[in-house]
């Protein structure tokens, strides 16, 4: 089963159409189906390492100021208490709490999957980022969700590998400020190239001004460790940035690939192959 990265943004990603929707859509209709959805979302950042454990995860509108047709968004996927415990028993001796009643389905996750996913009918558990741990236990705890992949579990990181609220200009929908693209295209590079180095993107001089706060920049290094673990790169499923300092460059790793993507066949177990 593939995995992604991808950049959500404003919440109002959720019920717009523009080019990064139209990417997460194409994604989810190329993916086989899965047998369930964890989404590792930049908006459930705890001093725990937890999953959501229950049966019917609830839609949580966890913004404010945005009008009323975001708050009547509902992505009423079911959860999956098995896949909750799986995950506890293949990440051990990490502890996974199992919460039955704190959290939900919150935008991270389903303003991407109510474009990839829009029929909400793949059971989706949710990991919650543990905000004390490292960079390094994000990376090596998403290398130890690989085994999910082989039994049909979609892994999805939802976060902006740029993501500076203070620095936001309205001005420019779709501009980057020159470090907003230098950090995204160091990223870029580690992910396309060596994704088990991803955690040294802590080193970069634009780290601090691009993750001022590591929530949105932390759900990549998930992908990372399933790249590494998978000892393939990601590839960019699309590129841009918004509003001056946010990035919307969203990866993939061992996605099928686009059908106008000639020259090459798509095997069923969605690597691909020269013709
Ligand atoms: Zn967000």
């Amino acid at each position: 089963m593939p995995a992604a990265f991808l950049g959500h943004g404003s919440p109002m990603n959720a019920v717009e159409t523009n080019r990064y929707t139209q990417a997460w859509r194409a994604f989810g209709a190329r993916v086989a189906r899965p047998r369930a959805i964890l989404a590792v979302s930049a908006h459930w950042y705890v001093n725990a390492t937890a999953v959501t454990a229950m049966a019917r995860p609830r839609t949580i509108h966890d913004f404010y100021g945005f009008p009323s047709e975001l708050f009547q968004v509902q992505y009423p996927a079911p959860g999956s208490t098995s896949l909750a415990e799986e995950i506890a028993e293949i990440v051990k001796p990490t502890r996974v709490g199992q919460d039955q009643d704190s959290w939900g389905l919150d935008h991270g996750t389903w303003s991407v999957l109510v474009h990839a996913f829009p029929l909400a009918d793949v059971p989706v558990v949710q990991l919650s980022i543990h905000a004390l741990k490292d960079l390094d236990f994000h990376l090596d705890l998403g290398s130890r969700l690989a085994p999910l992949r082989e039994s049909g579990v979609l892994i999805i990181g939802s976060g902006n590998v740029v993501h500076n609220l203070r620095e936001l200009d309205w001005s420019r929908p779709e501009l980057g400020f020159d470090w907003t693209r230098r950090f995204d295209a160091a990223a870029r590079d580690v992910l396309t190239g060596k994704p088990g180095e991803a955690a040294g993107l802590r080193d970069h001089p634009d780290f601090a001004r691009s993750a001022p706060t590591p929530d949105h920049f932390i759900p990549l290094l998930y992908l990372a460790g399933l790249a590494s673990a998978a000892g393939r790169p990601a590839e960019v499923l699309i590129e841009g940035c918004a509003f001056g300092s946010l990035s919307m460059t969203a990866y993939t790793l061992d996605a099928p690939r686009p059908a106008a993507d000639q020259g090459r066949t798509i095997r069923v177990d969605g690597s691909a192959s020269p013709s």
